[in-house]
């Protein structure tokens, strides 16, 4: 460590957002206050006429035929399984460098996730890992748009229609993120997929506080989340709330309460209309950070492929490998820019004993233990030992963003 170290250091305080500079940052004005506030006026605050427009809205806005709005994306992950009647004895292949909600998911309905490897860049599954870890208990592949960088969806369909399995895209990071199919720009939720799990956590582009949304073409799977979101109900609270003559409800499946409310959903409405501008700014903000950190030597930067936009949900950089990623990670809070390690691998926590999982790996290592499948999922481990998220958010200013360039390098001196 350098002698600067031990001295207090500079902390970057001309941030407009407090003493120290978060990561992520809800943008909220009048608009959103002034829609809950019509929300709570008009005594209906849960799965009723808000949530129909927002359903409707979100739909048109990524080019989906079918949106159904739920609690958060773990629970439209959840249903997207249930509805597929994937459970004990199936297996679902995925990643374990994602965020532990999409692998939990697949637990929840009793099946066994199968870990593939991901890029060493993005952090998206790499499609020849796919076919490796197919078996005959394979029902489903649940692919990631990871922090918002679309995934290799045409190889993925591809491989997906040769052996007939469905494919959940696991879009929590990923609304207003493209993706080019053929000459066309399309939305991630179009979908592309058979469903696409949208998340609306304070973390993600657009918030509702929670909250979730599941996109689909398929008629028949829409309607059976819309049953699965409230206990297997038949007939919806609004349709009993509007109906003339005297209407009972027959609960048909075994459901869940996953439902959104009004409050959230009149939120997510003007959102929505945030969207566009928000992802500009983003992008403008990450194209500076690229540009800013190019000039650091030894770092890493995420990128797009020229067939993918990012809505950069979150901008994530590897370290150069002789830094100590937690050593710098308190050096930046020292300054006061708040950083977060790169996403995690799902099979190193200890809610994943062994056999809870099993992995392929690229020179077809086959492993059902952390420790064996290190060489199986190398890619994934250095991108959560090396990964630092840096603050990227609306109002974030470039004078900011200089300024935490400047402490990144200083502070990968501190951290060698
Ligand atoms: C945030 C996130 C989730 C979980 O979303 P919630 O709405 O908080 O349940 C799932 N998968 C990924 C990849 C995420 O980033």
């Amino acid at each position: 460590m350098r002698a600067s170290a031990t001295r207090r250091p500079a902390r970057l305080t001309d941030s407009a957002v407090g003493s120290v500079v978060p990561i992520a940052r809800p943008l909220f004005g009048d608009e959103e206050a002034a829609a809950v506030a019509r929300v709570l006026a008009s005594g209906w605050v849960s799965q009723g006429p808000e949530v129909m427009a927002f359903e409707r809205e979100f739909a048109a806005t990524t080019g989906a035929a079918h949106a159904c709005a739920v609690s958060s994306c773990t629970a439209a992950l959840h249903m997207a399984l249930a509805a597929l009647e994937i459970g004990a004895g199936d297996e679902v292949i995925t990643v374990s460098h994602s965020f532990i909600a999409t692998a939990n998911a697949v637990r929840y309905v009793g099946a066994r996730p199968v870990f593939v490897d991901v890029d060493p860049v993005n952090g998206n599954i790499l499609p020849d890992q796919i076919e490796r870890a197919l078996s005959t208990r394979t029902k489903a592949l649940l692919v990631v748009h990871q922090l918002g960088m679309p995934c290799d969806l045409p190889a993925i369909l591809a491989i997906a229609g040769k052996h007939k399995l469905p494919v959940i895209e696991d879009a929590a990071c990923a609304i207003g993120s493209e993706i080019r199919i053929g000459d066309q720009w399309q939305m991630i939720g179009r979908p592309h997929g058979l469903v696409a799990c949208f998340s609306f956590h304070p973390r993600k582009v657009v918030t509702t506080g929670d909250g979730g949304m599941l996109t689909t073409a398929d008629t028949a799977l829409d309607a059976r989340f819309r049953l699965l979101r409230q206990h297997g109900m038949n007939v919806s609270d609004r349709a009993r709330h509007t109906a003339a003559t005297v209407t009972t409800e027959q609960y048909e499946i075994l459901g869940y309460n996953y439902r959104l409310t009004d409050v959230q959903a009149a939120i997510g409405r003007v959102q929505l209309q945030r969207l566009s501008t928000m992802i500009q700014e983003r992008r403008k903000q990450a194209e500076l950070y690229d540009d800013l950190l190019a000039l650091i030597p030894g770092i890493g930067l995420p990128k797009e492929p020229d067939w993918a936009r990012s809505n950069w949900q979150t901008y994530s950089v590897r370290l150069p490998d002789n830094v100590d990623q937690s050593a710098f990670m308190q050096a930046m809070l020292d300054r006061g820019v708040s950083t977060r390690r790169g996403v995690m691998c799902t099979h190193r926590e200890p809610a994943y004993r062994d056999g809870d999982w099993r992995c392929a790996g690229p020179a077809g290592q086959a492993a059902e233990t952390a420790a064996a499948a290190s060489a199986a999922l190398a890619n994934g481990e250095m991108l959560q030992d090396r990964g630092v998220v840096l603050p990227l958010f609306p109002g974030l200013s470039e004078s900011e963003q200089r300024s935490i360039v400047g402490l990144v390098r200083d502070c990968i001196d501190v951290a060698r």
